[in-house]
C-alpha cells in the first residue's frame, strides 16, 4: 500500500509471493548445477511443465521457450512462410507482435480494431486475401471473433497463430483460447497471469509445427529424443533447419510449475474483480467498459474502458492527472508519449499505415492494471478513484 495523502491506493505493480513449492526444487537444482534441461536424461523441469501445460489447454504438444515473443517468432518459422509473406496482425497489439513477424522475414499487415478492442471484421476480411498466415493478438485478453476469423481463414487455408499471452485461462465457446488456431503463445513475463520474470510457452495438435520448433528452439544433435511422440518427425527436421536457440532453463520451468494449479482460482478471481470494477465505471455517462462478445469467458487481470463523450485530448489528459492525484494510473493508450501498443511508434516498420478507426480508439481506451490478489475495498477503491476522477473533469 502506498501513501497519497489521507488514502491509501491499492499498489497495483507489486506481484505475488512465488508458491512455497519452487523452493525446495531451486535448492534441489542449484546443489546439482542441473540448470539446462537437456542434461537430465529424462523429467527434467522443463519437460515437465511442457507435458503439464499441454494437458492443462488440452493440446497434444507444448514447447517453453525464453518469452512469448520467441514463441510467436518460432510459430511463424514453423510455417515455413515464403520470404515476404504478408501476416495479418491486428493493430491494437504489443510492439513485439509486429516484431516477431519482421524477425521471420514476413511482412505484418495492421487490421483495425473497434472501440471493443477487438479485430474489425470487415477490415480483416478485406485484407485476409493473399496473407500467408494470420497472428491473432488476444491483446489485454479481449478475444476477437473466433468463429469468423477460423470461418474466413479456414476456407481460404491461412494458418491462425494466437498470441494468447495475456489470455491464460480465457474460454471460447467452451475451447480453451490458444487451442482454436493452428498454434497458441503464452507468455511469463511478470505482469502475466504466471509469472517467471521472464518466459513463454507455445502449444500444437500438429506434429510438423512442433517438430521443427523443437528443432529451431535449440534442440541440437539428438536432444529432440526428450520430446515425447515426435521422433519421426524431429529425426527428419534435425540439421535441416537453423538453430535459433530460444530455449527455457530449469529454473523458470521450477518457478512456473508450482503456479499452474493456480490458474483457475486466479481467473475466477481477476474475473469477478474486473467485472465488478466494470460495473462502477458503466455507471458513468462519460466512462464505458466493452461488453465481451458472446461465446467469450474472459480472464482479466487488467481493465481496459473508453472515455466516451466529447472528451478532448486535454480532459483526457486531466483525467489521467486527477487519478494519479488519488494513487491509480490511468494510461489511455494513445495520449502516453512512446506506448508500445500505439501502432503509430513502431517505427521499425517504416510509415504508420492509416488506421482511423484503431486510432480514434487508442485515444480515448484506457488501461488499469488489476491483479488478481487485490481485495474487494482495493478494488472498490480504485472505481472510485476513477470515477471521481471523470467527475472532476467532466463534471
Ligand atoms: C506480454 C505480451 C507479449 C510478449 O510476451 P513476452 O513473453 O514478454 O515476449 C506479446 N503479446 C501480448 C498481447 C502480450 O501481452
Amino acid at each position: 500500500m502506498a501513501h497519497d495523502g489521507q488514502t491509501l491506493a491499492p499498489n497495483v505493480y507489486d506481484s505475488e509471493p512465488i508458491p512455497e513449492a519452487a523452493r525446495a526444487e531451486i535448492d534441489r537444482l542449484l546443489s546439482s548445477g542441473d540448470l539446462f534441461r537437456y542434461t537430465a536424461p529424462c523429467d527434467a523441469p522443463v519437460a515437465l511443465l511442457e507435458s503439464e501445460f499441454a494437458a492443462l489447454l488440452g493440446s497434444r504438444y507444448a514447447l517453453a521457450v525464453s518469452s512469448c515473443s520467441a514463441a510467436l517468432f518460432l510459430a511463424l518459422k514453423a510455417l515455413d512462410l515464403p520470404r515476404g509473406a504478408k501476416v495479418l496482425i491486428p493493430a491494437f497489439t504489443f510492439a513485439a507482435v509486429p516484431s516477431s513477424v519482421v524477425h521471420a522475414d514476413c511482412e505484418p499487415v495492421l487490421v483495425e480494431v473497434g472501440e471493443n478492442y477487438r479485430v474489425d471484421m470487415e477490415d480483416f476480411a478485406r485484407k485476409l486475401p493473399g496473407a500467408g498466415a494470420v497472428m491473432i493478438s488476444h491483446m489485454r485478453g479481449h478475444t476477437s471473433d473466433m468463429d469468423a476469423i477460423m470461418r474466413l481463414s479456414d476456407a481460404a487455408g491461412i494458418p491462425v497463430i494466437e498470441d494468447a499471452a495475456h489470455s491464460l485461462g480465457t474460454v471460447w465457446g467452451g475451447r480453451n483460447i490458444g487451442t482454436v488456431g493452428k498454434v497458441g503463445c503464452f507468455s511469463f513475463q511478470s505482469y502475466k497471469l504466471v509469472n517467471a520474470g521472464e518466459g513463454g510457452i507455445m502449444i500444437t495438435d500438429d506434429p510438423e509445427i512442433a517438430a521443427r520448433a523443437i528443432i529451431m528452439s535449440g534442440a541440437y544433435e539428438t536432444n529432440w529424443k526428450k520430446h515425447p511422440g515426435l521422433s519421426n518427425s524431429c529425426a527428419h527436421w534435425q540439421n535441416k533447419l537453423p538453430l535459433y536457440n530460444l530455449r527455457m532453463q530449469n529454473l523458470s520451468a521450477a518457478v512456473i510449475r508450482p503456479q499452474l494449479p493456480l490458474v483457475a482460482e486466479r481467473v475466477e478471481k481477476g474475473r469477478a474483480g474486473h467485472d465488478r470494477v466494470a460495473a462502477v465505471l458503466n455507471g458513468s455517462i462519460h466512462l464505458a467498459v466493452p461488453e465481451p462478445l458472446g461465446p467469450e469467458l474472459r480472464a482479466p487481470d487488467s481493465i481496459q474502458f473508453n472515455l466516451v463523450g466529447d472528451w478532448t485530448d486535454q480532459q483526457a489528459l486531466d483525467f489521467q492527472a486527477a487519478a494519479k492525484g488519488r494513487g491509480i494510473t490511468v494510461q489511455v493508450f494513445g495520449l502516453t508519449e512512446g506506448n508500445a501498443r500505439a501502432f503509430w511508434n513502431w517505427q521499425f516498420l517504416g510509415d504508420a499505415p492509416e488506421l482511423p478507426r484503431t486510432r480514434a480508439m487508442l485515444m480515448r481506451a484506457c488501461d488499469v492494471r488489476l491483479p488478481t490478489r487485490l481485495t474487494e475495498a482495493e478494488l472498490d477503491y480504485i472505481a472510485e478513484a476513477i470515477l471521481d476522477s471523470a467527475k472532476d473533469v467532466r463534471g
